[in-house]
Parts: C-alpha cells; structure tokens; sequence
C-alpha cells in the first residue's frame, strides 16, 4: 500500500484524501489543518488521522473533540507521498521540510512550475513522472486545456490554440471572497498565465489565452478556438472526447446550457460533492470548418485535478508504469462513468 499523507485538508485536499481512499493500493496515513474547523470534523468522521501545522493550537482542537495525532513533520514522516494541498504559494515553503525527510510530494496549480520542475497531467506526461521526488500537478484550468489539446494535437497535430477562460470568481465555500459583481479581467494583460502553464506540460503547443473572472462559484467556462493541421471530422471529434476516460460530452438532449445545470446534473447524478473530474464538453457546440474546430467546455474547479493527483501518486511511486492502467483503477475506485 502507498502511504499518503495530505498536508492542506481544504477545498483540494479533502476530495484528494477521499479519492486516495477509494484507491485499492493506497491509504491515507493523516490530514492535516491549521485550525479546527467543520473540515477537522469531517476528517475526525472519515478516521483520517488528524495533524496539525501548529503545536501551539493542539489544545484549540483537543477541546472540540478533535484528537491530535501529532504535528506536520511527524505525518510526513509517515508518508511515502504527501500531497501538498495548502494555499497557493505555501507549498514552496513546505518544499524543505519533504527534501529533509526525503519524501515524495506533489504540489499543486497554485505553485510555480519550478516548484517540482516538473508539471504533471496523466494524459499528457505520467511516463515522464515516474520515479521522480516532486511533481506539480497543473491547475484545474490548465488541466482540461491539457487533456482536450493533446488528445485532437494526437490526432491531428495542431497548428494553434486561441482560448479565452471565463472563470468562478471563488469556490462556493469561500465567502472570505464575496460578495462580486463585476467581470474582472484577469489578468488585462494577454496572454493570461494559462498558455504558458500549458506548455509546462505540452512545450510544442502555440497557444495564446485570455481570461476573466465572473461572479460565479459554480465552475469555469473555456471558449476554445483550435486550428489543426490537417482538416478535422466533428463526428470523429466527438468520438475522441466520448472515448476519452476524462473528457465527458454534454450532450444537446440534456438541456444543459449552463453550468449551474451541469452542477445540478452532477448532484443527481450522485457524484459526491456533486463533483465533475471530468472536462464537460458541450456537444452542441463542437463546429468543424476545415482545419477550425470551435467548442465549449465547462471545468469543474475543485474535481478535475483530483483524478490527477491520485495519477501522480501511483507515476511517482512507479508500481504501476502504464497511465492507461493507473486512469482506469482511478477511475473505476472512483466509480467514476462520464456523464
Ligand atoms: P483551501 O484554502 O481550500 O485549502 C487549503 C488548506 O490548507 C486549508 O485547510 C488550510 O487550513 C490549510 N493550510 C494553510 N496553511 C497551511 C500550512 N502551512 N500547513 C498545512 N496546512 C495549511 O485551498 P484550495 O482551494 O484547496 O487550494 C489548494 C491548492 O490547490 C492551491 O495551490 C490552489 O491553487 C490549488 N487548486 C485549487 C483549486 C480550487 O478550485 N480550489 C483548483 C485547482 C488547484
């Protein structure tokens, strides 16, 4: 079994160390905060052994029932792999503390690439992950952009990617960031960083991005416009992204033109925490025109790089060398069938 220890029980993190769980050759040797908190209880619910980033706090938790396994460094020293899920920017500093106890880690999209010197998404790169220390896997965004352009660039090579990002302004929990009411351009600048972090992964992609933040917490929405470099068949196209174990097709028949309906569908669909890991492309929107193909797709920002993580976990350890092999137990322990 791989060891794996959380460090950053939070939006990513919880649905990592759920994800972990479900796996048959992984589990989770603890969790950690850096308060108590409604997330502390659910890992006090779920058995996670709970760490924390403050010895001074351990009486905070203790006195709301929540038992203290012990602090960070202790939990890391436990672990074959830690996922560090703390906020963007933190992981950096917790890169030290994993080289002095020479253990694995994976950081996450809100990290610089050269964090790990290496940016990781299943489809694209788990061979080249596997073996190695550090990895980081490419944020949410970054990720459905990997998986869509590399599977048609496979297929058709491509020429160019123009894509423009309409994203959440926050996660639905973070109330510390609302209430908005504004189209932020994010950056005004173009390209925005989501180019660039795709050719951390896909170096031979031109892509240019643009991107903006709306007041939504439901998930973000990508405009796509790729020219290929050989002419593309949209039935072969919607084929390539049925096919694919992580891009889903909405299909026209559902009556889902929205994200908010997408997030709906997810909950009956009863995926838990009504999460979508899958890129949400929408059939109805797929248009061909020789080398063009145009199309919309919707990214769940707090599912799509969970799957990822657990893809990373497996490269780095190495015991399964095969992505095909390790997206499949992912995604079968995950129960996980495309919408
Ligand atoms: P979050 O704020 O929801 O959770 C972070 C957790 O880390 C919190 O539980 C916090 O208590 C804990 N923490 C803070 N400092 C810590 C420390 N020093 N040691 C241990 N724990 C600490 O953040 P998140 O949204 O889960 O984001 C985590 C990372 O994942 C970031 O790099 C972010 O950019 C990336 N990411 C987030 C999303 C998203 O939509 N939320 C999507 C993709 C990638």
């Amino acid at each position: 079994m791989i060891r794996v220890a959380i460090n950053g029980y939070g939006t990513v993190g919880k649905r990592v160390a759920d994800a972990v769980a479900a796996q048959p050759d992984m589990e989770i040797v603890g969790v950690s905060k850096t308060k108590p908190s409604f997330e502390a209880y659910i890992a006090k619910k779920r058995g996670f052994p709970l760490y924390i980033a403050d010895p001074a706090k351990r009486a905070a938790f203790e006195k709301l029932g929540l038992p203290v396994a012990g602090s960070v460094a202790e939990m890391v020293a436990r672990a074959d792999v830690v996922v560090d899920a703390t906020p963007g920017g933190v992981g950096k500093d917790n890169k030290n503390l994993y080289e002095k106890a020479r253990v694995k880690a994976i950081f996450q999209g809100g990290e610089d690439h050269e964090v790990a010197g290496f940016s990781f998404c299943s489809d694209c790169n788990y061979t080249l992950a596997l073996g190695r220390q550090f990895v980081r896997v490419v944020s949410c965004n970054t990720t459905g952009l990997c998986r869509i352009i590399n599977t048609l660039d496979k297929e058709y090579g491509i020429a160019k990617v123009r894509a423009v990002m309409v994203r959440r302004a926050s996660d639905p929990g973070e109330v510390k960031k609302g209430p908005v009411d504004a189209v932020v351009l994010d950056p005004v600048t173009v390209p925005s960083h989501h180019g660039p972090d795709v050719q951390t992964v896909l170096a031979h992609i031109p892509i240019s991005t643009m991107a903006m933040i709306v007041p939504t917490t439901f998930m973000h929405m990508h405009a796509i416009q790729i020219e290929l470099k050989k002419d593309g068949k949209k039935e072969r196209i919607l084929e390539l992204i049925e096919k694919h174990p992580r891009m889903g097709l909405v299909k026209g028949g559902l009556g889902i033109k929205s994200t908010a309906e997408l997030k709906e569908y997810a909950l009956d669909l009863g995926r838990p925490r009504g999460d979508l890991w899958e890129s949400c492309i929408f059939a109805d929107s797929v248009a061909v025109q020789g080398k063009d193909v145009s199309f919309f797709q919707a990214i769940h920002q707090e599912a799509d790089i969970v799957v990822e993580n657990v893809d990373a976990i497996r490269a780095m350890v190495g015991n399964v060398k095969d992505p095909e092999e390790s997206v499949r137990m992912t995604n079968e322990s995950l129960g996980f069938v495309a919408i």
